[in-house]
């Protein structure tokens, strides 16, 4: 795919302090279930698309992001410091551009999606157990 046909996506945070695009082809999908995504998103995995250029145009905000690196190991978050939502970030590691799935406004495309370290996902996300929970559209009625 030549840039110039390209398709831009865009995203924000919660709050909207910021706002970013970048092109919509990423290499990689990744839902991880180890034990440091799911302290570092508080639920049961990040879903973190991956990029290995960078086409970040940060349209609003980039002055609103924190960025917390793990000492010694290559775990990531940056996020607004108003609302603590994630945003994307370029990885010190490997360079790649990393975007929060759930802070896009539309649907990615993606070259190749996969669960890691589902062996790390606590009990009470397992697809069996979710799928056997009653679903509404908004709160349950005796909420
Ligand atoms: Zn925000
Ligand atoms: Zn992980």
């Amino acid at each position: 795919m030549s840039d110039e046909h390209a398709q831009i996506i865009t995203g924000s945070c919660l709050c909207g302090a910021v706002e970013f695009e970048l092109t919509n082809a990423f290499r990689f999908f990744f839902f991880c279930y180890c034990e440091q995504c799911r302290r570092l998103s508080g639920t049961a995995h990040i879903a973190n698309l991956s990029s290995e250029t960078n086409s970040l145009l940060w349209k609003k905000g980039q002055e609103q992001i924190a960025r917390f690196d793990m000492p010694g190991r290559n775990f990531t978050k940056a996020f607004c410091k108003t609302c603590a939502s994630p945003v994307p970030y370029v990885s010190n590691e490997t360079g790649r551009t990393i975007v929060p799935a759930g802070c896009l406004h539309g649907a990615p495309i993606v070259e190749s999606a996969t669960r890691i370290f589902v062996h790390e996902a606590p009990p009470w996300s397992q697809p069996e157990a979710l799928s056997r929970l009653p679903g509404h559209k908004g709160y349950p009625p005796e909420f």
